[in-house]
Formats: structure tokens, sequence, C-alpha cells
């Protein structure tokens, strides 16, 4: 049997909530995501949660509502899922990346200083800044969102791996330090709807333009009509939206998931100390946690010291796999893509993102992985076919 690098877990009281909402009279547009977006909202601290289809419709609706457009710069780091960079290029504009932290692998808060300090110079200062927070570990926000105050530009946290994590004693996705926060629940995710994601924001006038966005850019509020309603049976589309929209199914299921939310991030906790402990004498780097913050745990990145012993990332990498470990690389450098390779990137401007793509390796991480699973799992990692240690 295959063990698999994330997956879902599902509760019996999940399936019940999903059957209910399929028993009732609305499958879309009903209660139900109304009631999952104000649990959210108040798990987070956010004055306002707007449920859609997944986090790159999240994010893309988040660039076009901090208006985002043809002949603006979008920053974000290379370590992450493409679709932290794709929303900017949805919207016509330009993407460019800030290197890594080689410690948190999370974007490099002196690489993002020096790059805006030449961007300043250019004037080609960035309209938005979309940290990631890697693994569920919360970015240096105080600092960017400094930097955002001196420079001028908007913030989206990507926090797709982060929900149910904290920040200085606060909820991730409460934007103290930032305009918008967006979640995904992707099964591998922490909590799940199947597919689905979340935009949140303490900005009025930015939730009621993402919600307009989520539906196709119509409205049915009166005051943002041009004209006064023909009759009770008008709405207006006032710019071009999509169907962005969450069903009420999903929303069940994450409103149901949300109650395991805290459990389920200290049963990842739980697993990565186990891992870390496993892995004490071993040549791997483990996760650095912020002194600060208290991560998702989305993901358990190692590194593997390859220089003094000549084994090959990959020759690890395929040896786990061939024993039925579903080890993952998160992520493959957004730059190397080739659809972002065309638009003519220099992988040596990202030392940093290299070498962490030279290493890493995710084990395994999900609140139904056994401990046994787990020294298995590094049991294979250390010790090769014919080979007593391997490290
Ligand atoms: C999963 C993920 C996304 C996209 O989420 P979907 O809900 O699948 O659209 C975006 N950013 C990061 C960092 C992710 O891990």
């Amino acid at each position: 049997m295959t063990i698999p690098y994330g997956r879902q877990t599902i509760s019996e009281a999940d399936v019940q909530a999903v059957a209910d909402v399929l028993r009732s009279d609305f499958l879309t547009q009903g209660p139900v995501v109304p009631a999952f977006e104000s649990a959210i909202a108040n798990y987070c601290g956010a004055r306002h949660a707007l449920a859609v289809n997944s986090a790159t419709s999240a994010l893309h609706i988040a660039c076009l509502a901090l208006k985002v457009g043809i002949g603006d710069v979008v920053w974000t780091t290379p370590i992450t899922f493409v679709a932290s960079a794709n929303c900017a290029v949805y919207c016509g504009a330009d993407v460019d990346f800030v290197d890594i932290d080689p410690a948190t692998y999370n974007m490099s808060v002196e690489r993002l200083e020096e790059k805006l300090i030449q961007a300043e110079v250019a004037g080609k200062l960035p309209k938005v800044v979309i940290p990631v927070h890697l693994c569920g570990q919360p970015c240096e926000m105080e600092a960017i969102h400094a930097l955002s105050q001196k420079y001028g530009f908007s913030i989206i946290e990507d926090a797709s791996h982060a929900i149910g994590g904290r920040y200085k004693g606060e909820p991730i996705g409460n934007c103290r330090y930032s305009d918008i926060t967006v979640f995904s629940f992707h099964p591998v995710k922490i909590i799940t709807t199947g597919e689905g994601g979340m935009v949140l924001t303490n900005d009025v006038k930015l939730a009621s333009h993402m919600e307009r966005l989520r539906s196709h850019g119509i409205t049915r509020d009166p005051s943002q009509m041009t004209k006064t309603p023909d009759g009770p049976w008008y709405y207006q589309q006032i710019e071009l939206g999509f169907n962005y929209r969450m069903t009420d199914i999903q929303a069940a299921l994450g409103l149901s998931q949300l109650k395991n939310l805290d459990k389920f991030v200290a049963r990842r906790h739980v697993l990565a100390d186990s891992y870390n402990e496993l892995l004490k004498d071993c040549a791997v780097t483990t996760p650095w946690q912020h002194k600060d913050g208290y991560s998702g745990l989305h993901l358990y990145v190692i590194r593997l010291h390859l220089d003094p012993i000549k084994v090959r990332h990959r020759e690890v990498f395929e040896r786990l796999r061939v024993a039925g470990i579903g080890v993952n690389l998160h992520y493959i450098p957004v730059y190397r893509q080739p659809f972002y390779e065309r638009r003519g990137y220099n992988p040596d401007d990202f030392p940093a993102a290299e070498k962490y793509y030279s290493e890493a390796i995710s084990l395994p991480m999900y609140p139904e992985l056994t401990e046994s699973q787990q020294k298995e799992i590094v049991h294979r990692l250390i010790t090769p076919i014919g080979h007593q240690t391997l490290f």
C-alpha cells in the first residue's frame, strides 16, 4: 500500500453534513456557504470571508480587487505552487520572484528589501507582493508589512498551507499585516471542501468587490447600480466577473471539517515532533520553526546533506517511491516551468531556491499517518537496499 504525502481525514459527521445538504432545498447559493464564511471569519478574526471554488480563483479575484493589470508587476516566492504566480498573469501583469530565506524557505525579507531598493531606482516597484506561508510556517509578515508601507505595494498572503496556524499569537487569516489572505481547501491541505478556497479581508470595499467578481460581476445592491432598479427582479452586471462560487455541498463539508481543524493541526505537530526525533542523528535538516509562529504544518520538508556522501537526491527520492512511500518535492521553482522560462528568468538570481530544489523532500504528513508508518519511512530513508546506512 502506498503512503501518500498528504490526504484528507473524513469523519462520519462530515459525510452526514454533506448528505443533509443533498436532501435540502439548496445545493448552491443556500444558507451553508454564508454559515461557513462567518465561521472562518470568526475563527481567524477577519471582518470578511468569501468562499470560492478554489484558492486559485481566490488569488485571481484578490489580484483584480487590488487593481492588478497590464503594466503592473507582482512579486512572489519561487518556491510555491504555480497558482501563486499565475494569478498575476491572468490579470495581464508581469511576475517576478524574490529568493527564499535559506532557513525558513519562505520569501526572504532581506532579498525583498534589496530588490525593492533596486526596483525603486528602476521605477518598477511591484503593485502587489504575495508571500506564501510555505508548509504552514508564517512569513515575516510584520517586516513585509513595514516594507509595503515604505514602498507602497499591497499584500496578498497565500495561506493555502496555513489555516489553523498562528503568527505572533494571532490566527493566520486575520489580515493584520496584509490586504487579503487566501486559503485552499484542496484535499491535501489542512481542511477540505473537495475543491475550494476562501478570501479574507478587513476592508469592506475589497470584500464587496471580490463578492461581485466571484459571481459574474453582478450586483443586487442598489447602491452599486448605475440607476434605480427596474423592479424586484433587477440586477446589474457592472464589470466582467466569473463563476467562482462554492457550492453548499462543499461548504457543509468545510463547516464540519472546521470543527476538527485545531485537532488536525495538533496531530500534525505530534507527527512533526516524532519525525524530528527519528531523524535527529541523520544527515538531514528538519524543518525550522518560527519562534513567533505556530505552523499549520501542511508539509514536513527535510533537506538532505548530500555533499559529503555523493548520494543523489533523486536516488533517495526514487528509493522511497519504490518502497510505496509517496514522497514529493514542494516545489519546483516556478521560474523553471517552461511557461515562465519563456518569460526570461535567470536561475542564478535565486541561489537559495536552487539549493533548496536540489535537496528538499516532503515526507508524508497527514493526521491519520501513524507513528509506525513514520518509523518505516525513516528506516527506508536511511537504509538503502544492500547497505547498512546511507548517511
Ligand atoms: C494548493 C495551493 C494553491 C492552489 O489551491 P487550489 O485550491 O488547488 O486552487 C495556491 N497556492 C499554494 C501555495 C498552494 O499550495
